[in-house]
Formats: structure tokens, sequence, C-alpha cells
């Protein structure tokens, strides 16, 4: 093969530029991968990931009103203090592989979305939820691993309350022609290693009591993590950008 890998006498793949085993298209970069999250510790982001919150501080973050944000940091991960408000990140992204790993109260308290909720926001607007839902019936579009008031999660893998858990989501931002709906959001959900959501198509921005309606908006946009009046915990959050990656 005169040093080559591949081949250039190989058909075109349709939709792309490159031969079948093209010898010449470029290789996957090499990524070292993390370590899985453990009850004990906050697992290790892979080599190329943004770190979000790396349990230190929230320098990255925003609170209410654009000020600083509120929620307290210790012993690695943050957690909401309940009425200072929703927090995001300075910085905005779109297409992603997100890792958020949280934790609802070991102290039960409440019950149905009053245990434990939170939310993760991807663009500021749609809501994958948070919430103690062991043991604790609600409605099942507003289970962890739902995409909030559209589609349940194909199961409830929730661990027990204060234990940690893992959000892992493949996100694929909207895209809009001026006024124009182009492609819906997808969107696929691992929670705590077991499949919740696989590219699924949202409606729009998630709403209460609703319908879905989506509104133009940029192609990127904040992570925000909602106070909704419970102390839940956040910890080791980055994403992966996927724009490029394509190779088509
Ligand atoms: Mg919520």
């Amino acid at each position: 093969m005169n040093g080559k890998v591949g081949y250039d006498d190989t058909p075109v793949i349709p939709g792309s530029k490159w031969r079948v085993h093209d010898s010449n298209r470029p290789q996957p970069r090499i990524v070292a991968p993390g370590t899985e999250s453990a009850q004990d510790k906050a697992g290790k982001a892979p080599s190329d990931a943004v770190i979000l919150f790396d349990g230190k501080d929230l320098s990255g973050w925003i609170g209410k009103g654009g000020g600083a944000a509120q929620w307290k940091v210790e012993n690695g991960y943050m957690e909401v203090v309940p009425t200072t408000g929703n927090i995001q990140t300075k910085a905005p992204f779109g297409d992603c592989q997100l890792h958020v790993e949280f934790a609802t109260p070991e102290k039960v308290e409440g019950d149905s979305q009053g245990r434990g909720n939170s939310g993760v926001f991807l663009m500021g607007l749609y809501e994958f939820q948070v919430l103690d839902c062991y043991d604790n019936p609600t409605y099942a579009d507003g289970t962890t691993g739902a995409i909030y008031g559209q589609y349940p999660p194909l199961v409830n893998a929730c661990r027990k309350p204060g234990e940690w858990q893992t959000y892992d989501i493949v996100w694929i931002a909207p895209r809009f022609d001026g006024a124009r709906l182009v492609s819906p959001a997808r969107v696929t959900i691992i929670l705590n290693g077991v499949l919740a959501q696989h590219d699924k198509e949202l409606q729009g921005p998630t709403q209460h009591r609703k319908l879905a309606q989506y509104q133009p908006h940029p192609p990127v946009g904040p992570l925000v993590l909602q106070d909704h009046k419970n102390p839940v915990r956040f910890r080791n959050i980055w994403y992966r950008p996927l724009t490029d990656y394509d190779q088509t």
C-alpha cells in the first residue's frame, strides 16, 4: 500500500468528498478519555473538554440580573442557595456533548415537583429535568431525564437522594433561517449510564403547562442551572463542542 493505510481508487461515498477507505480522510483526533464519576469524587474530564465548573469557584458563571452567582461552593461542588436565582455560564455555546453531575438533597423534603427540583437548560431555553425521582411520583414529562413538558425519559434510572448522578447529553441546537425553523433541536440523554432520550426532536423551548413553540435565536447560548428553591448540588460540569468534528 506504499505506506498508505487506505485507498485512492475506491468510489466516492455519497454525500461526502471522501472515497471509501480514503487514505486522505483526516484521522480522528486523539482524546484521552475521562474517568467515570464516583460517589466519593468527581471524575476527570476528557482532555479536550471545556471546563464550566471545576469545583473551586463560580468565576465562569453569572447570577440573577447579571450579577455574581450566589450559589454556595464547597467540597468540590456548588449548591443552589434557594431564591438567589438561576445561574448561567458567561460563555455561550451550541452543539455539544455536555457532562453534568448532580445530587438531590439527602434530607428528603416535599414531594412531586417540590422535591430536589432543579434543571439543566441548554441555551437557557431547553430544560432537562433534575428532580429527586427516587420513590417520588410526579408527572411523567417532569421526571429526571425528561425533556420537560415534552418527553418522559425512556426509563427512570435515578439514584437515591444525596447520591451523585451523571447526565451526559448530546445536544444539536435548532437552526433558523431568519424567522423560519430549518431544523429542530435534537438531543440524546444518558442518565447514570442509561439511555433516557434517543435523538429526540424538541418541539421548542420547554414550557410549564404550555405547548412549546420555536422562536428564532442565535446558534449558541448559555448553560443555565435552575434555582427551584431546593438545595441541589452540581459538580464536574464540562462540554465538548461538536461542530468541528464534521468531516462530511
Ligand atoms: Mg426543574
